[in-house]
């Protein structure tokens, strides 16, 4: 047996010899029937620049090969809309045949179904993960030896240890929630030596970070969650990458990143991304600017990188099976580029789905982004990005349920202000609507943990348009205050590490407080995945009186009528208001108790900071 592997050995030195050229090649391998089908191989290795590649094979052609100043580069462009499954063979040449070798390229099967995927849409409820901090399941990989940050678990800002089958295990609990849809934060290598728990600076963009798992592992949890009815969502970040990416440390080109040639910040100010008033220097430093010192900008407006962020997102939505993407940071991008990016991949997808993070506070600001904004439109820019965030109904949830006393600004009218705008919106019924995330200020830190408040902001967004996302521990009441810093606002889920006192994950672990939120999160999110009208009916609303917002959501075949109560007290509603609304129907059942309500009365009367969600029956 020893002579036998030593030989292997033996070989593989002499091969590798040669091969040992190309360190990397990326995509690391294709497929076969994409509309995709103009491939660029990045190949890097020793000098490489050197050589003259060529293949012989009649159905793949180069059409180019592309050099930069950095000889540890070549860009090979080739024809693949021939191509046949399988291998074929990239011959390097150059004078002396003995420095001659070869590669193989592998080109995979196209299933039938990756081109007919459907992305997320508003029948889901995305539940929103940040994986180092959600569940632990295999405490072999918290620390590992290719990677510089170990786990700590005592430090809001280092390697707590979840991962990838952390969230296979806790499927059934999402499932059980009544979510639809996993978002979790970056799960690719994230090497850098400090705070790389949050993911956004992605050092490898080809592998999963080896403390969340493997490449297989996560297509596995694709297929263990598509098996359950849950999507999957993966967050892609186009505006940078992490100072230790292996591309950073070996520019391809000077003009790969964007340089000052000193450290720049962004302004943050993507008002100048639109804003005809704008100085250049302004518009320049929010675009160009870096998002911070180890997070390079990358130059969306060089053909070669946007062409690699091009084929890494189809790479991963093919090879793992993703149902969408949530785009970070999307509008600090170079806006042409990212436009170009997210059209490339709806259009070998048409049915997929991709959120974009604009945090702008002022819909026609948001709405510019959206796929055929009339805004973007005057000056004929069309983003192609499918759907945006809601972040001005988040700042209208995050101060209204705090306010009692309805004024003219204040109290729901909040809420109706916003619906009122969405007339902005080519298609506001893509939207994400949202209680918090990984970047705000906890919801039930707002709330200073009323779950009565809690209560009406998620009726609130599992009743309106768009698509409803929960930031994981919310729905057990879970606090954290960010003028503590962002660790916590992303503490671990109780019950997701072995020994942890408190396991939230299961009805029996839970306190009687989480238990609460729990049922009222659950009973509410599990009605809507069955109750189609809210997914895709009209919306008719009522100007909000005392601190109450009446709303109907309505097809031919089906009403629900939502009652928010945002006052303390108890209010009595005249129902003939909502007459052109309550039509026929006499009666109705409130999903949130199982009570029957009589509405042929001339009122009806609501607990102080209480909803109602009434499926009218005739
Ligand atoms: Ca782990």
């Amino acid at each position: 047996m020893k002579k036998i592997s030593l030989l292997l050995v033996l070989m593989f030195i002499g091969f590798s010899t040669k091969a040992q050229k190309i360190k990397k090649i990326e995509p690391p391998f294709w497929w076969t029937e994409m509309n995709y089908n103009q491939l660029e191989l990045l190949i890097y290795g020793d000098d490489i620049a050197s050589y003259s590649p060529s293949i012989e094979n009649k159905n793949i052609t180069i059409v180019g090969v592309k050099k930069t100043e950095n000889s540890h580069y070549l860009f090979l462009d080739l024809d693949i809309s021939k191509a046949q499954v399988g291998t074929f063979r990239i011959n390097f040449s150059k004078k002396g045949k003995r420095n001659n070798f070869s590669i193989n390229y592998e080109l995979k099967q196209r299933s039938n179904k990756s081109k007919l995927r459907k992305g997320f849409d508003s029948s889901d409820v995305v539940y929103l993960i940040m994986p180092d901090r959600f569940s632990n399941g295999d405490v072999t990989n918290d620390s590992t030896t290719e990677t510089i940050e170990k786990a700590n678990r005592k430090f809001k800002g280092g390697r707590h240890g979840g991962d990838i089958q952390g969230i296979i295990n806790q499927l059934d609990y999402i499932k059980q929630l009544g979510a639809t849809a996993i978002w979790s934060t970056p799960l690719l290598e994230d090497n850098q030596s400090v705070y790389s728990y949050h993911g956004y600076a992605i050092t490898n963009p080809y592998k999963i970070d080896p403390r969340y798992g493997t490449n297989e592992l996560y297509k596995n949890l694709a297929e263990k969650a598509h098996q359950k009815g849950l999507k999957l969502i993966m967050d892609y970040v186009t505006n940078h990458w992490g100072s230790e990416n292996w591309l950073i440390k070996d520019l391809p080109t000077y003009s790969w990143i964007h340089q000052f040639p000193k450290f720049q910040r962004s302004n943050y100010r993507m008002t100048t991304q639109f804003d005809s008033h704008a100085s250049k220097i302004d518009a320049k430093l929010c675009m160009d600017g870096w998002f911070d010192t180890t997070m390079p900008d990358l130059n969306q407006s060089n053909p070669l990188v946007l062409t690699y962020l091009i084929q890494n997102a189809i790479w991963w939505i093919e090879y793992a099976n993703l149902d969408g993407f949530r785009v970070d940071t999307y509008s600090y991008a170079n806006k042409e580029g990212i436009s170009k990016w997210t059209k490339a991949i709806m259009d070998e997808y048409p049915n997929f789905n991709i959120v974009g993070e604009v945090w702008m506070h002022n819909q026609a600001a948001i709405s510019y982004w959206q796929k055929d904004s009339k805004i973007g439109a005057i000056e004929s820019y069309n983003s192609y990005l499918p759907s945006v965030m809601d972040f001005t109904l988040h700042d209208a949830l995050t101060a209204m349920f705090n306010e009692d006393n309805a004024t003219w600004n204040d109290g729901m009218i909040k809420a109706y202000n916003n619906f009122a705008n969405d007339y902005l919106y080519p298609n506001s019924n893509n939207i994400l609507v949202f209680t918090d995330n990984h970047d705000t200020q906890r919801i039930n830190e707002i709330f200073n943990g009323d779950i009565n408040k809690y209560k009406l902001a998620v009726t609130l967004i599992a009743t309106v348009r768009g698509i409803p996302q929960l930031y994981y521990g919310s729905e057990i009441g879970m606090r954290g205050n960010k003028n503590n810093g962002d660790g916590d606002i992303r503490r671990d889920f109780p019950g997701g590490w072995k020994n942890d006192a408190n396991n939230a994950f299961t009805s029996s672990g839970r306190t009687e407080k989480q238990q609460a939120y729990f049922n009222f999160t659950s009973k509410l999110l599990n009605w809507r995945k069955n109750t189609e009208v809210i997914h895709t009916g009209k919306t008719t609303h009522y100007i909000p009186e005392n601190n109450v917002y009446v709303y109907f959501r309505y097809n031919e075949k089906k009403s629900v009528m939502i009652i928010i109560n945002n006052n303390s007290k108890e209010q009595t509603i005249q129902l003939n208001r909502f007459a052109e609304n309550l039509k026929a129907y006499t009666s109705g059942i409130d999903i949130l108790t199982n009570t029957k309500l009589d509405l042929s009365k001339a009122d009806l009367i609501i607990k102080g900071k209480t909803s109602l969600v009434i499926e009218l029956k005739k």
